[in-house]
């Protein structure tokens, strides 16, 4: 063989003769163009195709229509990661001079975001308890674009009133924006109960596995085009292997969220029912500060994250954690395992002692993200480390 005989050359895909049952991985940056006139027309978004997988592929639009269907979204997208979700919506809605309403309880790298990074375009912040709504209207002002709030907030799961916000919202010409990530679309679909934005991180429930880190955005037509335009020129395109690794992940979410419902409020049951233990927060048990009102928005089940107090504050938490064998600490949630989080140390270090306590985080406070193991395995490996406290 001479030397040119090992010079690359484009290799064709042949089509194949049969369809492949699974989807298939499509590792391609690129996509060969028929004709500069079919080019123009893709590119342009007249005619369906890929060009260039930074502006879509083929295994993040099997994902995006699947949580679309799910979360009943006219409109979705897959990017690398949750907080890519939350700063396309951010980016396709507001610009410098604009306002932001969040909820005062939202995941800390969201608040991080809109704090430090927003602030520097000239995008102006209120904080505010999205639980009292005049509290939020008293922030509103005529350059608020977008509300933010979460389904079921982190780390003690108060539920928002996703109606009522929307209409507040949208009385003020602002957008919605959901973070369903503590619930899921199974537990609970945002767009229903009229938000302009949902996103997930699908590196927690959805996928389930523990091994992708990726995010959904769905939302309303008419802000479409923008949400493309920012995704591609920002970059927050997202992997095919992931894609295709979540796309799996998914398929299972329905199982694996009825049986980890089911599994959490009979976690927080057992836990209410224990001396050792204090406050005990699921918005499953009718003691719930807004039990009716997940009854209303939910599909019947009240997630998979429970949250309580352990009375012997931080040294219990220490002895809870240790002897908790088979309820490993991983400051993440939605895996296939029952996890637990302790909020002081991870999630709301950044916080003052008195800005924790606002939010009602003490040093006794652990969080599980409870799995898909019996109900008993779960009961019988709290009880065992409840013992040592
Ligand atoms: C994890 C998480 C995010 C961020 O998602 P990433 O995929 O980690 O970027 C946003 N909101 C909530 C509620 C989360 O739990």
């Amino acid at each position: 063989m001479k030397p040119d005989d090992f010079l690359p050359r484009p290799e064709r895909v042949q089509p194949l003769a049969t369809h492949p049952h699974a989807t298939p991985l499509y590792l391609t940056s690129v996509w060969e163009c028929e004709s500069p006139a079919q080019a123009d027309a893709m590119l342009g978004g007249q005619e369906p195709g890929y060009v260039y997988q930074r502006d879509g592929h083929p295994n993040a639009a099997a994902l995006a229509a699947k949580l679309n269907e799910l979360e009943q979204a006219p409109h979705g997208v897959v990017v690398a990661s949750g907080m890519a979700a939350i700063s396309t919506a951010l980016l396709a809605t507001v610009g410098q001079g604009d306002h932001v309403v969040t909820a005062s309880r939202v995941y800390g790298k969201t608040l991080q975001l809109l704090n430090a990074e927003a602030s520097r375009l000239g995008i102006t912040l209120s904080i505010v308890d999205t639980n009292d709504l005049a509290a939020v209207e008293a922030a509103m002002t005529d350059r608020t674009k977008l509300v933010l709030a979460e389904t079921i907030a982190n780390p003690l799961l108060q539920v928002a009133d996703l109606g009522a916000l929307a209409e507040l919202a949208h009385r003020y010409n602002a957008r919605l924006l959901v973070d369903n990530t503590f619930a899921s679309p199974l537990v609970c679909r945002p767009m229903e109960l009229g938000a302009d934005f949902v996103m997930e991180s699908l590196t927690k429930t959805l996928n389930g596995h523990s091994d992708v880190l990726l995010g959904y955005l769905g939302g309303r037509t008419d802000i479409w085009p923008r949400v493309k335009q920012v995704v591609s020129a920002w970059g927050f395109s997202s992997s095919p292997f992931d894609c295709w690794l979540a796309a799996r992940g998914l398929a299972t979410a329905h199982l694996r969220s009825e049986r980890a419902c089911h599994n959490a409020l009979a976690a927080a049951e057992f836990l209410s029912q224990r001396r050792e233990v204090g406050r005990v927060e699921y918005p499953g048990l009718p003691a719930h500060p807004q039990h009716a009102l997940a009854k209303q928005q939910f599909t019947g089940q009240f997630g998979t994250m429970v949250a309580f107090e352990l009375k012997g504050g931080r040294a219990a938490a220490d002895k809870f954690i240790a002897a908790a064998k088979d309820i490993p600490f991983c400051p993440s949630l939605g895996e296939l395992s029952t996890t637990l989080s302790h909020p002081e140390t991870t999630s709301h270090r950044g916080l003052t002692p008195q800005g924790r306590a606002d939010l009602g985080i003490a040093g006794g406070t652990i969080r599980l993200s409870v799995g898909t193991e019996t109900p008993q395995h779960i009961c019988s490996a709290l009880a065992s480390a409840l013992l040592q406290v």
